[in-house]
C-alpha cells in the first residue's frame, strides 16, 4: 500500500507543478491566482506523502506539520482565487482581515504544539503488516478544522451566490467549479473523519486544484458561445445563410428567411430561391463577392452586396461556409448622387468644367482619326443682365442656354458649363453645323414673368489640329476667336486662326510692359513738322514711338490699337501731352513761335476728364493754350455726340485750337462740319487714293477745301509726299501741310535743327 500511495502522491506533485508553471505562463488575468492556488496545494500533498512514508514518529510529525500549515496557505490562496474568479469587486474588509487573523492564530497555535501538545499527536498503528503513524486530533486541531471549514464554506457560498445571480448561460462557469470543490471537500472530509490508518485526504484537494486549473483557464463554455453567436447572427443587418461542408443550407437568420422567402424549417430551399432572385450564384464556390441588382414589385431597383466565406475546421478541412447578403441600396444611391453632384453643375445640370474636360480627354484619347472642334460659348453682357434683371432672371437665362445647347448637340457631342456664363461644346467636325448652332444659340429672347430680354451669344470655334494640345488651351483659343467678334450684332460665331493667337500674345506682351516703358522713357514723342503755304514751319504733331529694348523701334500701329482696346492708351496720351507741354515751355523760353498738336484717343474720354487734365497741364507749364493744339478724330463724335460737342466748346472757350483728325477716313459727313466747333480739319491723303488722284478725287478734295474755307475752317492736308501733290493742294487753296515731302516725324533735337535750317 505504501508504495502505491507514494507513487500517487508523487504523481500529483508532478502534475500540480506542471499546472502551476502552465498557469503562471497563461496570458489570462486569472492565471496568477490559479497558479498560486494550485502551487499552494503542493506542500500539503508533500506533507501527506511524508506521512504515508514515515516509519518513525518524527518524520510523521513533520509531515503533519507541513500538511496542516500548508492547508492554511491553501485556504488563503483559495479565497484569493475565489474573489478574483467571481469578480468580487469590493470584498468585505472585516471578513477579509478576520480570515487572515484566524489563519495566523492557527499557525501560531501549531507553533506551540511541540511544547504544549494541544493541537495533535500521532500514534503508531499496524496496517496490512506495515507501520503507520495515525493522527490523534486534539483541541487545537479542532480549531484548525473549524477555521479551514469556515473558509471553505465561505468559498462555496461565494460560488453558489454567483451562480444563482448570473444569467443561466454564465452560471455554468461558477457551477462547474462549485461542483469540483464540493466533490473535493466531501472526499477530504470523509478521510479526515474516518480516521483510516493511511491519510489520503489530500488526493481530493489535489484533484480540485487540477480541475480548477482546467476550468478556470481552458474550459470554454461552448453553449454560451453558441448562444451568443446565434444571437449576433440573428441581429445582423445582413441576410445570412450557413452551409454545411456539402454546400447544403443548414441555417438562415430571420432576414435571410425573409429575403429568400423560405420556411424556417426548410433551409435547404434557400439555394434555389436565391438563384431565382439573383441568377446563378456559384453558391458551391468557396470565397467570392458580388454586387447584384433586384427589381422590386413596385418597379424600383434595390442593390445588394453578396459575400461568401468559408469557415475552416482544420488546415485542410472546412467546417462549412456562409453567405451574407447586404442591402446596399442607400449607399449605392448616395454614391450615385455624390458622383452626379460632383460631375454636374447644380443650376443647369450640365457637366462641370472638370468633368467636361475629363470626358473630352477620354474621347480624344480614343484611337481614331476623327477630327474635332470645340466651341466656346459666352453670353454677351451677362453681368448687365444680372444687374438689371436680378440674378434669378440671370439663372433662368443660363438654364435656357443649357436647354438650347442640349437640343443642338448630337449624340457624339460633349458639352458643359465652364464657369459663370461660359459654356463649352466638343464634337467631331462632321457633326459641327455652324448654321444650326447659330440658329439655336445666336440670339433669342428669354421671358420670365413680365421680364423679357434679348440674349446675344458670342461663340468661338477652334478646330483641333493636334490631339496633344491641352484642353484648356483649346478653349482659350476658341475664346480668342470670340474676342474678334467685338460689337458686330450680326456676327455671333467666329473661328480661331493662328494670327489671332499671335495677336493675343503680342497684346499681353505690350500691355505688361507699358508702364515700365513710360517710366523708362522707352516711349517718347517724335515730332513731324507742319508748314504753311510758304513752306514755313509753323508747328509740329507729336507722335509716339516706342524704342523697345528687345523688339526695336515700334511704330504706333504696333501698340496704339492694342492699348486702345484695354484702355491703357490714356496713360500714354497723358504722358505725351505732358512731353508736349515741356517742349512748348522750353520753346517759349527760346523764343520759338511754333505750336504742337497732340492726339486724343476716343478712349481717353472714358478714363479721365480730358479737358481739365489738359487745362491743368498748360497752367502748370505756363504756356498759351493756343500753342497746344488738340487733335481729335471724327469717331470721337460718333458716340455721345452732344456731350462731345460740349467738350470741344470747353476747349475752344479755354483758348485751345481744336483740329479734326483723319477727316474723310471714317463715316464722316460733310454736314457734320456744320455742328462741329473745330478750327482746323486734317484731311487724310490716304482716303483720296493717295499718289495718283483721279479726276473724281480731285473734285471731292477741291470741294472739301472750298467748303472749309467758306465755313471759316482752316484746312490741313497730311500725308503729302510729292511736289505735285503739294502744288496741286496749293492751287486748290489748302492752307497747311504735313507729310514726308517736308519731313518725317523725328526726335526733338532733329526737329529743332530742321526748323532752324528751313527758316534761315
Ligand atoms: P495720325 O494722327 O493720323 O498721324 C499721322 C500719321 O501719318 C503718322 O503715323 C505719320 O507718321 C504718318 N505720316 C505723316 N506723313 C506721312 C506721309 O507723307 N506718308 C505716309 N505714308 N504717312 C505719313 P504714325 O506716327 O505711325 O501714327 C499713326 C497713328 O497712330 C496716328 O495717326 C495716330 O492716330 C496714332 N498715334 C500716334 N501717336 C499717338 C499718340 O501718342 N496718342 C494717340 N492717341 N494716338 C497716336
Ligand atoms: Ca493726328
Ligand atoms: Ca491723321
Amino acid at each position: 500500500m505504501r508504495i502505491e500511495f507514494t507513487i500517487i502522491f508523487s504523481l500529483l506533485v508532478i502534475i500540480l507543478t506542471v499546472c502551476t508553471i502552465s498557469s503562471m505562463n497563461s496570458r489570462k488575468i486569472i492565471g496568477k491566482s490559479v497558479a498560486f492556488f494550485v502551487c499552494s496545494i503542493i506542500p500539503p500533498v508533500i506533507g501527506n506523502l511524508i506521512i504515508v512514508c514515515a516509519k518513525d514518529k518524527f518524520p510523521a510529525m513533520l509531515g503533519y506539520y507541513i500538511y496542516f500549515l500548508g492547508m492554511d496557505v491553501v485556504m488563503y490562496a483559495m479565497l484569493r482565487f475565489t474573489v478574483r474568479y467571481c469578480r468580487i469587486k469590493r470584498p468585505n474588509k472585516i471578513l477579509e482581515y478576520g480570515v487572515y487573523a484566524l489563519l495566523t492564530a492557527d499557525v501560531i497555535q501549531y507553533a506551540f504544539n511541540p511544547v504544549f501538545h494541544q493541537a495533535f499527536d500521532t500514534e503508531p498503528i499496524m496496517y496490512e503488516g506495515d507501520l503507520y503513524f495515525r493522527l490523534i486530533p486534539k483541541l487545537g486541531q479542532t480549531y484548525h478544522r473549524i477555521v479551514d471549514y469556515a473558509i471553505f464554506t465561505i468559498v462555496l457560498l461565494l460560488f453558489l451566490i454567483k451562480s444563482i445571480r448570473s444569467v443561466r448561460i454564465y452560471a455554468e462557469r461558477y457551477l462547474i467549479i462549485l461542483l469540483a470543490l464540493v466533490v473535493g471537500g466531501v472526499w477530504e472530509t470523509f478521510y479526515i473523519f474516518s480516521r483510516t490508518p493511511i491519510d489520503r485526504s489530500m488526493i481530493g484537494f489535489a484533484v480540485v486544484g487540477i480541475l480548477v486549473y482546467f476550468f478556470a483557464l481552458y474550459y470554454r463554455p461552448l453553449r454560451l458561445l453558441d448562444r451568443m453567436l446565434a444571437g449576433m447572427a440573428s441581429e445582423m443587418p445582413e441576410a445570412l445563410y450557413f452551409f454545411d461542408d456539402n454546400g447544403l443550407c443548414i441555417w438562415a437568420n430571420d432576414r435571410g428567411i425573409k429575403l429568400a422567402d423560405i420556411n424556417d424549417d426548410d433551409y435547404a430551399q434557400a439555394e434555389s430561391r436565391l438563384t431565382e432572385l439573383f441568377g446563378d450564384l456559384n453558391i458551391k464556390d468557396d470565397e467570392w463577392s458580388a454586387e447584384k441588382e433586384l427589381k422590386t414589385e413596385q418597379g424600383t431597383t434595390k442593390y445588394y452586396v453578396l459575400e461568401k466565406h468559408t469557415v475552416p475546421y482544420s488546415e485542410s478541412k472546412i467546417a462549412g461556409s456562409f453567405l451574407s447578403i447586404r442591402d446596399n441600396t442607400d449607399e449605392h444611391m448616395a454614391l450615385r448622387r455624390e458622383i452626379y453632384n460632383a460631375t454636374h453643375d447644380a443650376l443647369t445640370g450640365l457637366y462641370t468644367k472638370e468633368h467636361f474636360y475629363d470626358c473630352i480627354s477620354k474621347e480624344i484619347q480614343k484611337d481614331n482619326d476623327k477630327h474635332y472642334a470645340v466651341v466656346y460659348i459666352n453670353v454677351n453682357n451677362f453681368k448687365m443682365i444680372n444687374d438689371v434683371f436680378g440674378s434669378s432672371f440671370g439663372d433662368h437665362v443660363l438654364k435656357e442656354i443649357a436647354k438650347r445647347i442640349r437640343e443642338c448637340c448630337h449624340e457624339n457631342s460633349i458639352y458643359g458649363r465652364i464657369v459663370g456664363d461660359i459654356f463649352g461644346m466638343f464634337m467631331p467636325v462632321d457633326e459641327f453645323d455652324d448654321a444650326m448652332i447659330e440658329e439655336a444659340l445666336g440670339h433669342f429672347t428669354v421671358t420670365e414673368g413680365h421680364m423679357s430680354h434679348n440674349i446675344l451669344i458670342h461663340m468661338g470655334v477652334y478646330f483641333i489640329p493636334d490631339k496633344s494640345i491641352e484642353i484648356s488651351v483649346m478653349f482659350d483659343r476658341a475664346r480668342i476667336a470670340v474676342t474678334q467678334i467685338k460689337d458686330d450684332y450680326k456676327i455671333c460665331l467666329a473661328y480661331y486662326d493662328d494670327k489671332m493667337r499671335e495677336q493675343v500674345l503680342w497684346d499681353q506682351h505690350i500691355s505688361s510692359q507699358l508702364n515700365e516703358a513710360i517710366s523708362k522713357k522707352h516711349i517718347r514723342p517724335y515730332l513731324q513738322p507742319i508748314v504753311d503755304t510758304a513752306g514755313k514751319p509753323i508747328g509740329a504733331e507729336a507722335l509716339s514711338r516706342w524704342i523697345h529694348p528687345t523688339d526695336g523701334f515700334l511704330s504706333p500701329a504696333r501698340f496704339i490699337p492694342v492699348i486702345e482696346r484695354n484702355g491703357m492708351i490714356a496713360e500714354v496720351d497723358k504722358y505725351m501731352w505732358k512731353c508736349a507741354c515741356e517742349i512748348l515751355a522750353k520753346w517759349k523760353k527760346e523764343g520759338r513761335e511754333q505750336f504742337i498738336s497732340v492726339n486724343i484717343s476716343p478712349k481717353d474720354f472714358y478714363f479721365m476728364d480730358v479737358v481739365s487734365v489738359i487745362k491743368n497741364l498748360v497752367e502748370k507749364y505756363e504756356i498759351e493754350p493756343k500753342k497746344l493744339r488738340i487733335e481729335i478724330t471724327e469717331t470721337v463724335m460718333m458716340d455721345d455726340n452732344e456731350n462731345r460737342i460740349a467738350i470741344l466748346n470747353e476747349f475752344k472757350q479755354a483758348g485751345f485750337i481744336v483740329e479734326m483728325d483723319d477727316f474723310g477716313s471714317g463715316y464722316s459727313s460733310l454736314n457734320m462740319l456744320q455742328d462741329m466747333p473745330v478750327d482746323v480739319i486734317k484731311i487724310d491723303m490716304g482716303f483720296l487714293n493717295r499718289s495718283e488722284l483721279d479726276e473724281k478725287g480731285q473734285k471731292i478734295l477741291h470741294n472739301i477745301l472750298n467748303m472749309t474755307s467758306d465755313l471759316g475752317i482752316i484746312s490741313l492736308t497730311e500725308g503729302v509726299e510729292t511736289t505735285e501733290q503739294y502744288s496741286m493742294l496749293l492751287n486748290m487753296g489748302c492752307r497747311l501741310f504735313q507729310g514726308y515731302h517736308f519731313a518725317k516725324p523725328m526726335p526733338l533735337e532733329e526737329l529743332e535743327s530742321w526748323f532752324d535750317s528751313v527758316t534761315k
